[in-house]
Order: C-alpha cells, then structure tokens, then sequence
C-alpha cells in the first residue's frame, strides 16, 4: 500500500492533502514535528476526519524530522496524543528505550514500527539490523541512502534473505532509491511513503506511483523494464512505456535507475530479473563489452541505446537511428533530401549521420571542436568544419540536423549556429524535445522551413524500444508528457 506522509505545518493542510490523495492511499503517516506547535492539541481530531489507518510519527532532527524539544517533552506529546485519537501504528526509533511508553502502547493495541534511518548509506549489517528490530514483535523499518548500484543489490536482496519477517518497511531514500520505492513490493517493503512534496521530480508523488506505475500492483509475476542513466530522474521514458504496457494488459513496469557503474547495474538486472532497458547518457557506450549479440546499426555507431533480454544472452539495439529517421521518410520518398548539414558531432550525431549516409545522404558536419568533426567525418566519408563558420553553409542543404544540447536546460536561449540562414525551403530538425519548439526552430520557422522536433524522435525510437521489450506494435494512445 502507499502511505501518504502528511508534513504540513497545520492539521487543516494535512486534512486537506490526505483527501486531496485518498484514491491513491491505503494508509497515511501523520507527522506531528512538522506541525506548528499550537497545533499539536488539534491532532486528535483528525484521526476522525479520515478514514484509513494511521501511523503517528513526532520525528527527531538527528532522523531527518523537525523535532528540536526535549526527549521526555516528545514522549509526553506522543503519548497524550495517542490517549486521545486513534492510531494504529506508531514509529518510534531504535534507540528509544522506554519500557513504560512501551507497555502503555501495547496496552492499546497499537502496533510499534522501530525505525532506523541511515542518510549516508547502507550498512552492511543490514539484515542483521532488521532481525534485531523485529525481534520484540515490532514492525522493522530501515530507510538507508544507497549511493551506488552495490548499495542497491543489498536492499533488492532484503526479501529473498529475511522472507519470514512478513511485515517490514523498507525504504531506499535519496535519488538512488527511488528505484527501491517504486519497487517497494519486490524489496519486500509492506509499504511505500509517498508525497506530494517529494523533492525527486515528482516522481513519488501518490498519483504517479498510483497512476503512472500502478506501483501498487506489482506481483511476483510482474516484468521489470527501466531505463539506466546518470542522471536518470528527468527521463520521460517511463510515461511512454508504462501506459503502453498496460494499454496492452502486459504485467510489466518500467522504472528509472540512476546508475553508476553499468557492471554493477548487470548484476542487479539478474537479482531483480529486469528483462530490458534503455540505456541514456552516459552509458551508451560502457553497456557495449556486456552484450551477447548486437545489430548492425549498434557496431556502426558504436553505441546502444536499449538492451534486452534474448534466450540467456543480452541483446542490444540503437533505436535512435531508426527514431531520427523514420519521421523523414516521407520527405526521402518524395525525393527532397540530397544533402545535409548536421550541427553537432557527439552521440547522438553519431546515429543521425549513419542513418542519413545509409540513405545516401551528402552530409557536413560542424562542430565547435573541429576535430571530433573530423574523425567522425573520416569514419563516415562526410565532409566537416569548424560551427564558427556555420555561414557559408547557408542555402546549401536540403536538411539541417541540430543534435548539440544548446537550446535545452540552462541553455533554452541559445542559438547553436546564429549565422547560418534558412532560405525557407530547408527542412530543420531540432534533436532537442524540451522545449518544443527551440530557437533554433523558431527562426526556422520564421523564415518558413519545415519543422521536425526532437519530440517526434523521441516517441518513435521509444515506440520501437516498447516492440523489443514486449514483441507488440506501441497501442495507439495519447502519450502525456
Ligand atoms: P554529447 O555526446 O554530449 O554531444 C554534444 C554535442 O554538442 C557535441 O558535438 C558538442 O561539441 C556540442 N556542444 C555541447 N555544448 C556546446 C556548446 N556550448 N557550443 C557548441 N557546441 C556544443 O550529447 P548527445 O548525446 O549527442 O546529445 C545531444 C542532444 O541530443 C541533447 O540535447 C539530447 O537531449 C538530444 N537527444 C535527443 C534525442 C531524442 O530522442 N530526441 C535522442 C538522443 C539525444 P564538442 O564536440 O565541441 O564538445
């Protein structure tokens, strides 16, 4: 079940923010140290404004929380609080050694989660630290920061190595172990926290672990697909194939990895059973000395951009080149593209140019590091110069690829290439897909090109990822980005 963690300063707000999210929840955590003080004897009258069970939490600074009171001050609020409302759970940490609180507790049937928490990584007593907290009858919880993908095994291995402990929480906090939440079922973790203020993007807020994941649904027979990367969280691959996925009532989930070792992250791929994932900077590259078996267009462009699971081997595929290329094909089919010019000589440069040359296509290539314009166009018999002198190349091609990330991020201002002019009869196409529209295409646009968007790459070579993972055509469904 997903837990809403309610941390607003007044009850109002939480009471506010729990049916704001109910439909997604099956149990909420009320957090008395993030509460204004005064609001404190309010408590007891939201346990009858809701309806699902709680948990009461007053957490301590040193743990993460808010609290700055005494200890003998936060045992006495916790308990007048708990003669008051009605709480089934309460989370109380390791250390806390108070025979007394402890009896009167269970005297009222409420049960104790003892919580550990560890921000600066995992221990490697791990499982034996879960045993010792579930060994007076409590519900165990550990929330540790994994900080690489070794951290990560630890965690995912919890459930196979301490099953009999049915009822745990598990919690993998941080950026790295927002895979373990997503996944709360499979670490074997009876619940996973949730909030609307969660600071990773969103990306735990309840209705996305509800809705966009159906994180709630994953069972023993459920396929784990993801997408690998350093960083990993913006990615927008899970919104293409999680409701692809269950448009085509396939078991499956797709979840994002932040990633920093790929060796590591192969040994977790046969932990977990995860059966496909795309690969996004920078690992491109480093997943190449692990795969079995390869296409073509992977030994050409000496990149790979989704691996999956074939009989005991692992497959890898570049669906960028066909991703780049299909949203032209009309245009090779009507005969409009003869020559290119192609701004940029990075990865994603390296699957445009061989898709084009493979269509024979006459290509430039500028970029502002005129080297790695060379050896690229040495590989691919391409002609290349220096971006400073992106003008002489105005009015001499039929097609104009930007694949440089100068238009995106911190960079959304910027123009790669303000010199060369369009004539209008140009078609442009941006690899950028947030923002939409770039300057670069804006200008394109003003002066009457036709457009591409990096978005309609995107999809497509996302689509093409979804027929590999799953051997089905992508459903027709809107995409919501
Ligand atoms: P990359 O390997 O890091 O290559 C970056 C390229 O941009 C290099 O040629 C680099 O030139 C150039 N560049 C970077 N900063 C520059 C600057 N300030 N001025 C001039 N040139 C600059 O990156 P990549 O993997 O090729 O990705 C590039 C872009 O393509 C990103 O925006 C990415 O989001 C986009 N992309 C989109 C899709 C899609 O599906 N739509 C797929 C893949 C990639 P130097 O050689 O001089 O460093």
């Amino acid at each position: 079940m997903l837990c809403l963690t309610l941390a607003k300063k007044t009850i109002e707000e939480d009471i506010a923010d729990f049916w704001k999210n109910r439909a997604y929840i099956g149990i909420a955590e009320i957090r008395l140290d993030a509460l204004d003080f005064k609001e404190l004897e309010k408590v007891s009258s939201l346990t009858n404004q809701v309806d699902l069970p709680l948990i009461l939490t007053c957490r301590r600074k040193a743990d993460g929380g808010f609290w700055m009171g005494t200890e003998k001050k936060r045992i006495q609020i916790l308990k007048q609080i708990l003669e008051l409302g009605d709480f089934s759970y309460i989370d109380i940490e390791s250390d806390v050694k108070r025979p007394e609180f402890e009896a009167f507790i269970k005297s009222k049937s409420i049960q104790i989660i003892r919580s550990f928490h560890d921000f600066e990584g995992v221990p490697l007593d791990l499982y034996s630290k879960i045993s010792k907290l579930a060994s007076k009858g409590d519900i165990p919880k550990i929330a540790v920061t994994p900080k690489t993908v070794y951290d990560l095994i630890l965690i995912f291995k919890v459930e196979s190595e301490l099953a009999s402990i049915k009822e745990k929480i598990i919690i993998g906090m941080g950026p790295m172990g927002v895979c373990t939440r997503i996944l709360y079922k499979k670490v074997g973790s009876m619940l996973c926290y949730c909030s609307d203020d969660d600071m990773n993007l969103g990306l735990l807020s309840p209705r996305i672990l509800s809705e966009l994941y159906r994180a709630d649904r994953v069972n023993a027979k459920t396929h784990i697909y993801g997408v690998i990367g350093n960083p990993v969280l913006q990615s927008v691959s899970p919104q293409i194939h999680n409701p692809g996925f269950h448009a085509i009532r396939f078991n499956a989930i797709y979840v994002p990895f932040l990633v920093d070792n790929v060796r590591a992250f192969f040994h977790l791929a046969e932990v977990i059973q995860i059966f496909g994932f795309s690969v996004t900077i920078p690992h491109k590259i480093d997943v190449l000395p692990y795969l079995g078996k390869s296409t073509r267009e992977v030994r050409l462009i000496g990149s790979c951009n989704t691996v999956v699971r074939k009989m005991n081997l692992w497959k890898g595929i570049n669906t960028d080149y066909y991703g780049f290329i299909n949203p032209l094909l009309p245009y090779f089919d009507s005969e409009q593209i003869h020559e290119a010019v192609v701004i940029g000589a990075g990865g994603a440069s390296r699957a445009v140019i061989w898709a084009l040359k493979n269509r024979g296509v006459k290509i430039t290539i500028l970029n502002r590091t005129v080297e790695k314009a060379k050896a690229l166009a040495l590989e691919t018999m391409s002609n290349y110069d220096s971006l400073e002198n992106a003008d002489k190349y105005s009015g001499r091609s039929d097609l104009i690829v930007q694949t440089t990330p100068l238009g995106m991020g911190e960079k959304v201002d910027f123009d790669p290439a303000p010199k060369l002019k369009f004539l209008g009869t140009e078609i442009v196409y941006d690899l950028i897909y947030k923002p939409h529209l770039t300057k670069f295409l804006e200008r394109a646009n003003d002066s009457g090109c036709t457009l591409c968007y990096g978005i309609d790459m995107l999809v497509e070579q996302g689509k093409l990822q979804f027929e590999e993972f799953t051997g089905y055509h992508y459903p027709s469904i809107n995409i919501v980005f």
